[in-house]
């Protein structure tokens, strides 16, 4: 009898597993992919797309036709809780899909559960972005929460557009500690300064309390007015692994092993920013090591359903990351260095349509 493997999610270590599976498929596997869309969208390009750059066509890849060429199923669903015991997936509408194997790439959220029931805004899950980015660029005054690579990209990249576009207004960001807090203190300087040059007004060291319909309050006890509020806080687990009893670490995410087995089980697979090592738990969500860990993981589950032994995702220790800057000028960040203007947005460019062209 034909074994079961689910892939639950589109994120980018599927997308890769799902290509080389083009070429080389497993016998006697039936695979399906669950995915709530019909497309993946990158967010390498959210920047992009958000400043008018690229189009809505050139962000995303085609699910049904990636699947397709590789001869699995696609199922458009959403997962909303697993048993382990009875390998059994179940997804929103009450359809149950029985597995042998599964992986989970089902990314992050970004709107942490006090905020959940505000006016708040998530680019995540992904094919929400669009939608998301369309509305605020309209606005007036946009409040971006989040002062790490993802806020300040945004909050550049729609100020640019309505710059370019004579679109009234001003994008507003707030953060709770510094701009890009983790990088040495040239960058920051520097990309306060670039915020502040393209009109984006900022607030840092300042934690968001309340959302009201057109203002926020603040613990400083400041009143700011906005037109929409876009959470890029960073990124919190999707209820899924609590709600299965599996173990997760404090923001929600499920502990793996370095062959990117669920801490408690082999026949569980995860890879992307819903799953932390639990050898390295700092390690970043990023697109970076969702890419990363997409060979390994279609070699390990193959490994798993051939009985071969497993090999182990060893991170990186630096990882490159370009943020878009606006008028194709990009921050190039490695480690303690980092590189301002049009050569690095050249090479994010370059680097996330080579991306791109792999899955199209
Ligand atoms: C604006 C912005 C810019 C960014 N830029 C960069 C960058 O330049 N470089 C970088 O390294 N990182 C970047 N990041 C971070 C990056 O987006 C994430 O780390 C990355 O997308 C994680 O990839 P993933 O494979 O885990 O999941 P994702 O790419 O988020 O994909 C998850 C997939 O799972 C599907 N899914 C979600 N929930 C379910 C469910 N319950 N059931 C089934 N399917 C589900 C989704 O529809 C989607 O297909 C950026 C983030 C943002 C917000």
């Amino acid at each position: 009898m034909k074994k079961r493997l689910l892939l639950v999610g589109a994120g980018h270590a599927h997308l890769e597993v799902i290509r080389q599976l083009r070429n080389n498929p497993i016998e006697n596997v039936e695979i399906c992919l669950i995915s709530p869309s019909d497309y993946q969208y990158y967010s390498g390009m959210f920047s992009g797309y958000a400043e008018g750059i690229y189009s809505e066509e050139q962000t995303r890849v085609n699910l049904r036709e990636l699947t397709k060429k590789s001869k699995i199923n696609f199922v458009r669903k959403k997962a909303v809780r697993i048993f382990p015991e009875r390998r059994k997936l179940f997804c929103e509408g009450g359809a149950v899909y029985p597995f042998d194997l599964i992986s989970f790439d089902i990314g992050s959220k970004s709107i942490p559960p006090d905020f959940t029931a505000s006016i708040a805004r998530s680019v995540k899950p992904n094919y929400q972005f669009v939608e998301q980015i369309n509305h605020l660029r309209e606005r007036p005054t946009p409040l971006i929460v989040g002062g790490g690579a993802a806020g300040c990209e945004l909050a550049l990249s729609i100020q640019t557009y309505k710059n370019n576009h004579r679109i009234e207004g001003q994008v507003k960001l707030i953060t709770s500690r510094a701009v890009l807090s983790s990088t040495p203190g040239r960058t920051a300087r520097k990309l306060r300064s670039v915020l502040e040059e393209a009109g984006v007004l900022l607030w840092e060291h300042e934690k968001v309390t309340h959302i009201f319909e057109d203002y926020i309050s603040t613990n400083e006890n400041n009143r700011i007015r906005h037109t929409g509020v876009l959470w890029l806080g960073g990124p919190v687990g999707d209820p899924i692994f609590t709600d299965s009893s599996i173990s997760v670490d404090e923001r929600g995410f499920a502990f793996i092993r370095p062959t990117l087995q669920f801490a408690e089980y082999d026949f569980i697979f995860g890879a992307g920013d819903c799953v932390t090592l639990r050898s390295d738990p700092s390690m970043d969500k990023s697109g970076v090591h969702a890419v990363k860990q997409g060979p390994v993981l279609f070699r390990n589950l193959r490994a798993y359903l051939t009985h071969e032994s497993l090999q182990t995702y060893e991170p990186q220790k630096h990882a490159l990351y370009i943020l878009s800057a606006g008028d194709k000028k990009g921050f190039l960040l490695y480690g303690g260095f980092s590189l301002y203007g049009r050569q690095a947005w050249r090479l994010k460019h370059k680097i996330d349509t080579d991306f791109m062209n792999k899955y199209k």
